[in-house]
């Protein structure tokens, strides 16, 4: 099979579909690649990493598109790419297709083949391919935090770690998924004092099970998330409700009992925040300040580091890969139905369901 790596063009995208080592998997299980040139320098990967692997440099992504059975990409096709998309050709990145009638109708028209990242499921009933993003935010977040903590940033200038006699920053993290545990184990690796609230009791007794000693866990009631947030130097936002809008945790109102100069790290701003004073900003303008408490509010936290997150995406993608590519996309799917769950469109076909339900679609 041909399998083709164009460059992102979605605005400030650094992250690329397919790194040298997975371009030279594709080569050794007997694949030719073709990737534009250019298309890792932003996650550090240069034109010549890529035909060191087998692959070949293309200079245009018309080419890629034109030729490749396969296209493998990070974000969503944009308009220019899904023109050029067709049917009998696979497509496998990130669709996020329920909130986008526009790409869904696009990708209807060309026929294509869409497999979805963000619907492929595991038999643990989680999504690997959506994993190792929260995984990546979820280590960035105490990160950018202990930044923005900082007095220049406009933070309460209280160190993570505190001192030999001098107390460590007090961190509370919403939501003990995966984007809250790895929050927490990097807050309290930094020497911060954490607490994590959830409401699920079983996800409670995972952690208290897996890193009793290292942070504390709580019940997410109300009362006892304002407790613990009105006496917190750092705030990280990570719960999610499948399916639904985040809700608002912390209410403007709460923000004048809070420490001034505390921080707020919403991770679920992609969901739309769960601080009800948060709205989402850009790597290149990260945080504002409302009531004297300073928000981050990145909605792709991992495109700050594209180089980690193209690998960690691409150890995750890469058996999928192979398999779409040693077997051909049907064969591949009727084999493994976590896989099938991740097919959105084909030959004109919407098939995933709640992206039918979302759009009022025939599926
Ligand atoms: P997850 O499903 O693994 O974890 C969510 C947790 O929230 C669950 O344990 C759930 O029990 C808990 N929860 C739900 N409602 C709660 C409440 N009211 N109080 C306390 N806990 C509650 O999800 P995840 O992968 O950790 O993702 C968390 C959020 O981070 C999602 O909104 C996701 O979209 C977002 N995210 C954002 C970025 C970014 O760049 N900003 C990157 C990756 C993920």
């Amino acid at each position: 099979m041909l399998i083709g790596c164009p460059k992102e063009i979605k605005p400030q995208e650094f992250r690329v579909g397919l790194t040298p080592d997975a371009a030279r998997e594709c080569v050794t299980n007997g694949h030719d690649v073709i990737v534009e040139g250019g298309a890792g320098l932003g996650a550090g990967f240069t034109d010549d990493d890529y035909t060191a692997a087998g692959a070949s440099v293309v200079e245009t992504a018309a080419e890629i598109f034109a030729r490749a059975d396969l296209v493998i990409k990070v974000k969503e096709p944009q308009k220019v790419e899904r023109a050029q998309l067709r049917a009998g050709q696979i497509l496998f990145t990130y669709l996020h297709l329920a909130p986008d009638p526009e790409q869904t109708a696009d990708l209807l028209a060309s026929g294509v083949t869409a497999i979805a990242y963000e619907t492929v499921t595991d038999d643990r009933g989680g999504l690997p391919l959506l994993a190792p993003m929260s995984e990546v935010a979820g280590r960035l977040a105490p990160q950018v935090g202990a930044w923005a903590l900082q007095k220049a940033n406009g933070g309460r200038g209280v160190l993570m770690g505190g001192v030999p006699g001098v107390a460590p920053a007090r961190v509370v993290v919403i939501g003990g998924g995966v984007v809250g545990t790895h929050a927490a184990r990097i807050a309290a690796g930094m020497g911060a004092d954490v607490t994590v609230l959830d409401r699920s009791l079983a996800r409670l007794r995972y952690l208290d099970d897996v890193f009793s000693g290292q942070f504390r866990t709580g019940y997410a009631s109300a009362a006892a998330t304002l407790d613990l947030v009105t006496s917190a130097d750092m705030v990280i936002g990570a719960v999610l409700i499948p399916g639904a809008a985040a809700p608002k945790l912390v209410r403007r109102a709460d923000l004048s009992a809070m420490k001034p100069g505390a921080v707020l790290v919403d991770v679920a701003i992609d969901q739309g925040g769960c601080f009800e004073t948060s709205h989402a900003t850009t790597h290149h303008d990260p945080i504002y300040e409302v009531d004297g408490i300073v928000h981050y509010c990145v909605a792709n936290m991992p495109g700050a580091v594209a180089r980690s997150s193209t690998q960690a995406l691409g150890n995750a993608t890469l058996p999928y890969l192979i398999a779409l590519a040693n077997k051909g996309w049907k064969a591949a799917c009727t084999e493994d139905p976590h896989l099938l769950a991740g097919l959105n469109t084909h030959a004109g076909h919407l098939t995933y369901f709640a992206v039918g339900k979302a759009l009022g679609l025939d599926v």
